[in-house]
């Protein structure tokens, strides 16, 4: 028995619309300043209609699609991370009064989220950072508040950008799970996949028909042309005794050399779980707040401890990211950190790719000394 479904383009609205109706905050892809981000959305007229994506190292370009897809791109700057882990939050507050210091803790922010074109990576980004956040003994309120009201709707890719290598990560591009309904455009509607009982609920409220073999063929032809597009990829063999074995390979201060410190790969990334802490005060000093606020492994003052900084060559820092993402996050969390999404190869300014640091070092295992001076 089939668990697949046809929506009609057109009715599409109805599915936003009963989200709003059920109290969720609709978010989806957008197009601002030349990208596609994510952003809340009213209706499907703020989706991407027309746009595709052309992504390359340090490349990243808006361009016209000649038919009227909604979902004809990839993945853009933005993830889904910004909504279950915020950029910033404010942890505790204190005012001062007359009697003394009154200290409080805002609830959490339990809004209703519906997630609108999650990709198959972005699946397992998410899988990565329930892991994080709520796998472990300290559950995340933050998190965990808008993880678990989360209504994701998921879209198969049906192409891909020469920067993504989901599939040598076995991340996708096929939405497999994680999901409470997955969408794969055609261009007249969707062949949609049911996920769980609240995504059966909602789709027995619009207006699907049965979906007919011709359009079930178009759905699997559509989701091969985005593994056919894929070329990158990431050899994952034996990789986290590669890069812990490699720990003074010459390519850590080759890249060292030309990373920039901006953190930009770190920001981009949806696994990346990074942040610090500060006290903030207003100007009178009656205000202060406790903000958690992302930040990266990239940072000089990330490795500040009593001695010193830890890590101050960016080649130290930039291994530090690296090693963390595809070997020592399988010893801490039993997965690999990285779900090839690409972000960090299209957003990284100088246009280092991940996949060539591993594939030279695989190539070459030589030792030399990567320095400890401290060049800030
Ligand atoms: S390391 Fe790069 S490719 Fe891997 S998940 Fe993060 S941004 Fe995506
Ligand atoms: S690898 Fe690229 S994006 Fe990351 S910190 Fe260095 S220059 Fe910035």
């Amino acid at each position: 028995m089939t668990t697949e479904y046809f929506l009609p383009k057109a009715a599409l609205q109805s599915l936003i619309d009963c989200l709003h109706g059920d109290g969720f905050t609709v978010v989806g892809p957008t197009v601002e300043q030349s990208a596609i981000i994510y952003d809340e959305i009213e209706s499907v007229d703020a989706l991407p209609r027309g746009w595709t994506d052309r992504q390359e190292a340090a490349k990243y370009r808006l361009e016209r699609r000649d038919d009227d897809s909604l979902f004809g791109f990839v993945v853009g700057p933005h993830s889904w991370k910004k909504y279950l882990f915020p950029p910033l939050t404010t942890l505790s507050s204190a005012q001062q009064s007359e009697s003394g210091w009154q200290m409080q803790t805002p609830e959490a922010d339990a809004r209703k989220l519906a997630f609108l074109g999650v990709r198959a990576c972005e699946l397992a980004a998410i899988g990565i950072q329930d892991r994080v956040f709520t796998g472990g003994p300290y559950v995340d309120p933050v998190y965990n508040a808008r993880r678990k009201n989360a209504f994701i709707i998921a879209v198969n890719c049906t192409q891909s950008a020469s920067t993504c290598f989901c599939r040598s990560m076995n991340t996708g591009p096929r939405c497999s799970s994680g999901f409470d309904l997955a969408l794969t455009e055609l261009p007249d509607g969707f062949v949609i996949e049911v996920g769980s009982d609240a995504g059966t609920e909602l789709l027995g409220r619009l207006a699907t028909e049965s979906v007919t073999a011709e359009q079930l063929e178009a759905a699997e032809q559509a989701r091969q042309q985005a593994i056919d597009q894929q070329t990158k990829q990431l050899n994952t063999d034996s990789i986290r005794d590669l890069l812990l074995g490699n720990l003074d390979h010459p390519r850590w201060a080759e890249v060292g050399a030309i990373c920039l410190g901006c953190t930009n790969c770190t920001m981009v990334c949806p696994t990346c779980f990074c942040s610090s802490v500060e006290d903030v005060a207003d100007l009178s000093g009656e205000n202060v707040e406790r903000q958690r606020h992302w930040d990266s492994c990239f940072n000089l003052s990330f490795s500040y401890m009593s001695h010193g900084t830890a890590r101050n060559t960016i080649a130290h820092r930039y291994r530090q990211w690296l090693t963390h993402k595809l070997a020592s996050w399988h010893d801490q969390f039993d997965s690999s950190g990285c779900v090839g999404c690409g972000r960090c190869i299209t957003w990284c300014p100088v246009g280092i790719d991940l996949t060539e640091e591993v594939a030279t070092i695989r190539g070459n295992e030589a030792f030399c000394d990567l320095g400890t001076e401290n060049e800030e």
